[in-house]
């Protein structure tokens, strides 16, 4: 049999990846990503390239919807596979809005090693990036050995684990389907402990709350920001959708978690959230959380000193019972600066601004370097790289090891 990869989408853009590998009969996808320009109802997404006719069976990498967020268009007969935590994750993001995923995922976990995945041996490896139980795969079949690295850096919480790889690499790796967002980036990453650091500082030089917009799903953050807290004898103060992706994904981790053994973290309950879930269904939730000793109240924040979980869609709930922004404030944008519009009025940023609060952008990417890409590239010694979730790879200047270039829905027979 011959061994084939055709990257469906992702040889030319960020987000929307799809891999498809092929031996015969045997088809692997990974990612099935929702491009992420496509509009929220947009459908028919799926890349015109993609057999959808046959059997496949399909991986995903990690819980950003740019690597599963096409999973309702796939036949229904398609087993999927993801890490236990990401699963959990991709089930929580389509409840989110109301609908709900019919199907099962099966999972892995960090410790599967390697698993038979019609007619591919996979090991899933753990690695670091901004979503959490994020996974490069390793995928063997006919001799033959391709390492996905899906999305990954070597700067947050889980440095360590992709350090490890470039101290002792897998050996003899054929193909490296290799990630590069941030090539034409010439910015420095700082890693996760910085990005606590100077959370840190903003605790201490401010008299009032801390406001801090993040994602809910970037664990490294919230445990960041937990970690600031505790250090600056403040509270973390997060959401009921905050509360629910940690509740979903703690166990068996370390992760902070309402409850005793973490008396820094609190839920707020705001109207906006208690309708959220109540559209869900999830009243038991919602009662469980108010009732417990770890709530807090709006009002009850006032006086306090936190650090408060905040989104644009927050601030009316807040500003109604007294939690407005004022001068003694501080704001912090911490998420990636291409979601931030400061001109616009509604925003956090410009209302903070409007109070007299000080506005800062903390952040880190979910991505590794230019220059961390390229070291683990060298790392690896793969026969060929074939670049993806890119726009720069083919800027001059690129000193990337044994580049094969494919163009999206080109078959490659490996050789
Ligand atoms: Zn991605
Ligand atoms: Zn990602």
């Amino acid at each position: 049999m011959t061994l084939t990869l055709t990257v469906h989408r992702g040889t030319r853009c960020i987000g929307g990846s799809c891999i498809e590998i092929r031996d015969g009969d045997d088809r692997l996808i990974l990612d099935v990503g929702r491009p992420l320009d496509a509009p929220r109802d947009a459908k028919g997404l799926l890349p015109a390239t993609l057999d959808t006719t046959l059997p496949a069976t399909v991986l995903f990498s990690h819980s950003h919807m740019d690597h599963w967020g096409l999973v309702e268009e796939l036949p229904p007969a398609w087993p999927l596979w993801a890490g236990e935590k990401s699963a959990e994750l991709i089930h929580l993001s389509t409840e989110l809005f109301g609908g709900r995923l019919d199907r099962d995922i099966h999972t892995w976990t960090s410790r599967s090693g390697a698993i038979d995945i019609s007619g591919f041996s996979v090991i899933p490896i753990l690695t670091d990036h901004s979503a959490f139980d994020a996974y490069m795969l390793l995928i063997e079949k006919e001799g033959r050995r391709i390492l996905y690295g899906g999305d990954f850096r070597t700067h947050g919480r889980k440095s360590s684990l992709v350090e490890g790889m470039i101290t002792s690499p897998p050996a003899a790796i054929d193909v490296l389907i290799l990630e590069g967002t941030n090539l034409r980036t010439d910015k420095p990453v700082i890693n996760e402990a910085e990005v606590e650091d100077a959370f840190v500082d903003l605790g201490r030089e401010t008299r009032g709350h801390v406001f801090v917009q993040w994602s809910a799903q970037n664990i490294d953050r919230t445990v960041t920001l937990y970690r600031a807290a505790k250090r600056t004898g403040r509270k973390l103060v997060i959401d009921l959708y905050g509360a629910d992706v940690l509740r979903r994904i703690a166990s068996g981790t370390r992760l902070p978690l309402p409850g005793k053994s973490f008396p820094e973290l609190k839920v707020v309950i705001t109207p906006g959230g208690r309708r959220l879930y109540t559209r869900q269904g999830r009243d038991a939730f919602v009662a469980e959380m108010a009732t417990s000793p770890f709530a807090t109240s709006r009002k009850r924040l006032v006086g306090d000193k936190a650090f408060i979980m905040t989104r644009d869609s927050m601030l009316d709930d807040f500003e109604k019972a007294g939690l407005g922004f004022t001068a003694e404030d501080a704001y912090a944008f911490s998420n990636w600066s291409g979601y931030l519009d400061v001109d616009d009025p509604k925003s956090g940023w410009a209302r903070a601004q409007a109070a007299g609060s000080k506005t800062v952008k903390v952040h880190t990417s979910g991505h590794a370097s230019p220059a961390d890409l390229l070291r683990f590239a060298e790392a690896m010694k793969p026969a060929a790289l074939v670049p993806v979730h890119g726009i720069a790879w083919d800027d001059p200047g690129m000193a990337f090891p044994a580049v094969r270039r494919l163009s999206d829905g080109e078959t490659w027979k490996l050789p």
